[in-house]
């Protein structure tokens, strides 16, 4: 059913002299890549179920949903600090438009519910993460800002479900998880405080414990889905000792047992630069009730459980982005006509595509690889846990951060009106920015990949042992390129350890996690492209591992001239509908 009327555009397909946008793309039909990589993941029965909704949605996404997402940018939430009886009860209004986006993730596709319920879009079981992000992965091309409350709301029920008590659970689990609109009860994550988002263990609000519960004093500085109905923030309790480890885990929920609103105010709403459509706001905690969730003294070590899932989750939300960027710059460059070219046929237009469409591929493979680690952990993989502790954080850098720049690629691809907000590109701009910084900001990432996964855990052991297990799992790769990657598995992982050994290499952790996403990237798209092989004889994924590595691994020479030819060829083979098969795809992967 659709609510609203949006405007659209007829005049799209037709557009004059301007290229035309991705107005009315289905965006799972165009785009093979998750297809397949969904079918290396998941198990065909489970695909096979997924298929047709992926579809419904990749038209949503392409169509009603996106313009419903510009709406809701253009007309971003207003916070009332009284109702209309002149009573203090404050709300936020949202604009109808992100109602129904609100309406189409929660309540039609249950993307927030997904991994916690069973029998969503009819099927008997929970999803696996990976089918869940696939869902993100969709519905964030064409809406950044509702992605958080569906994350956190998911991020909130995990949360609650390991390690609330039998009592939290049976109040606040059900709304959590549900799809029913009327009885959905969105959540929050309120960490942030002014002394610090970075340093945690600085914060300020306290804790006081009043018979069965407590009550919070201080101040959250900064509070997505302010509204939302059931929190998990964080507050020290009275006497605690400083720093993380005297931290503790509380649920408080926006509405109390008489109907009355919580003791908290939202003072008022961020004018932020994206995300726009969501409400982010500023909290003072006056006194307000709250539960404590799991053991006191564990309160931040829980919350990054939370944390860590929400990571993997801006790492898919970033290659969302990327994906649409990728999609709106190619139908500009297939359309638009400079000096008698279309951009698509020049030189210097494919090279700007083929980097737009490498960093979004390498983040494509990680995203999932990370998210089948997840599956594999709560399955009770040890060495899946490794692997995922470093593949986390190593995808929130590198992924948040590529689609900063894809983003803006892709904008000066539509040229001076890629800046102008009717068309997506500039939402998309400024969405991407956020990426990198919340849910830890590049630097903090990073020094998590170095100094807790490589130092304090040695996860860099499980990645090498992935890898290689996967390189000698792709015998149709030739000989040489995997050999080639085997021996960049092996230095980039001696690095991290030396970088991640002393204080004094700090510096390089930025570079260190980047070179590990590159290298691990580069042998899972070889490790796709034999698996792709396999089923519709297309090897062209190989071509992009090549790519990772010559262009963001290994130094060139900025005076020597590129080999033209082989450029072109590789770069013909895949921006083109076409497929190619190993041989073909060998010889130019074989190339010194
Ligand atoms: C739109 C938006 C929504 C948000 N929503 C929420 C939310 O719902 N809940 C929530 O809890 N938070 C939320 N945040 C907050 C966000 O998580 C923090 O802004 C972020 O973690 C950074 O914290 P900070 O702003 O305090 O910056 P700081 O921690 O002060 O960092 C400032 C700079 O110092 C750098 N830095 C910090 N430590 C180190 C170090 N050891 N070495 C080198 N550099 C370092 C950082 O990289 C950064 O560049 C949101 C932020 C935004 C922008």
């Amino acid at each position: 059913m659709q609510l609203l009327e949006t405007r659209r555009d007829e005049l799209a397909s037709q557009p004059g002299l301007l290229a035309p946008d991705t107005s009315g793309m289905n965006f799972y039909r165009a785009d093979p890549a998750l297809a397949d990589l969904l079918r290396i993941h998941l198990s065909e029965e489970l695909f096979n179920h997924i298929e047709p909704h992926l579809d419904r949605l990749g038209e949503l996404a392409g169509g009603y949903l996106d313009e419903c997402a510009r709406l809701a940018d253009r007309h971003p939430p207003v916070l009332h600090q009284r109702d209309k009886f002149g009573r203090d009860a404050q709300y936020i209004e949202y604009h109808p438009a992100y109602r129904e986006l609100e309406r189409a993730a929660f309540g039609e596709f249950g993307i927030h519910a997904l991994s916690a319920r069973k029998g969503i879009m009819g099927w008997p079981d929970r999803y696996p993460v990976v089918a869940k992000h696939a869902f993100t992965f969709l519905f964030n091309q064409t809406e950044f800002g509702l992605g958080c409350p569906i994350n956190v709301t998911d991020g909130c029920a995990k949360l609650l479900a390991n390690f609330g008590n039998e009592q939290l659970k049976a109040k606040y689990l059900d709304g959590l998880t549900q799809t029913d609109m009327s009885r959905l009860t969105q959540g929050g994550q309120f960490m942030t405080e002014k002394e610090g988002g970075s340093d945690v263990g600085t914060l300020t609000t306290t804790a006081v414990q009043e018979s069965d519960h407590w009550r919070l004093y201080g101040e959250k500085w900064f509070c997505s889905n302010a509204d939302a109905k059931v929190v998990m923030l964080l507050a020290r309790p009275e006497g605690a000792p400083s720093g993380t480890r005297g931290v503790g885990l509380f649920l408080m929920p926006r509405l109390l047992d008489d109907g009355s609103q919580n003791h908290y105010r939202i003072v008022r709403l961020k004018d932020k630069l994206g995300t726009r459509s969501m409400a982010s706001g500023e909290i003072k905690l006056e006194g307000a009730i709250a539960y404590a969730v799991g053991k006191l003294d564990r309160g931040f070590v829980q919350m990054a459980e939370m944390v860590n899932s929400s990571r993997l989750s801006n790492g898919v939300k970033s290659t969302a982005l990327m994906r649409r960027a990728c999609h709106d710059a190619v139908t500009v460059a297939k359309n638009r006509v400079v000096f008698n070219s279309r951009i698509i046929d020049l030189p210097l237009g494919r090279r700007q595509l083929l980097k737009i469409m490498l960093a979004t591929e390498q983040a494509l493979s990680m995203s999932f690889l990370t998210a089948d680690a997840l599956d594999r952990a709560e399955a009770g993989s040890q060495d899946a846990a490794a692997l995922l502790r470093i593949l986390t954080p190593t995808l929130k850098f590198r992924a948040t951060r590529d689609a900063r720049k894809v983003c803006g690629d892709a904008l000066e691809m539509r040229g001076g009106i890629g800046y102008v907000e009717e068309f997506a590109t500039a939402r998309l701009l400024r969405d991407a920015h956020l990426g990198s910084i919340w849910e830890g900001t590049g630097n903090i990432v990073a020094l998590d990949a170095l100094r807790r996964a490589v130092s304090r855990h040695g996860a860099e052991s499980a990645l090498a042992a992935d890898l290689h297990a996967r390189l000698d799992d792709s015998a149709d790769v030739p000989q040489a390129w995997r050999d080639g990657l085997r021996g960049l598995v092996d230095r980039v992982v001696g690095f991290a350890r030396e970088v991640a050994a002393r204080s004094v290499n700090e510096a390089e952790s930025r570079r260190a996690t980047s070179l590990l996403y590159h290298v691990a990237s580069a042998v899972q798209l070889a490790w796709e492209a034999q698996r792709i092989h396999a089923r519709r004889g297309d090897a062209r994924r190989l071509l992009l591992s090549r790519l990772v590595i010559d262009h963001r691994v290994v130094p060139s020479d900025p005076f020597r001239l590129a080999e033209n030819g082989r450029q072109e060829k590789i770069a013909s083979l895949l921006l083109s509908d076409c497929s190619a098969g190993m041989s073909e795809v060998g010889e130019w992967i074989a190339a010194a």
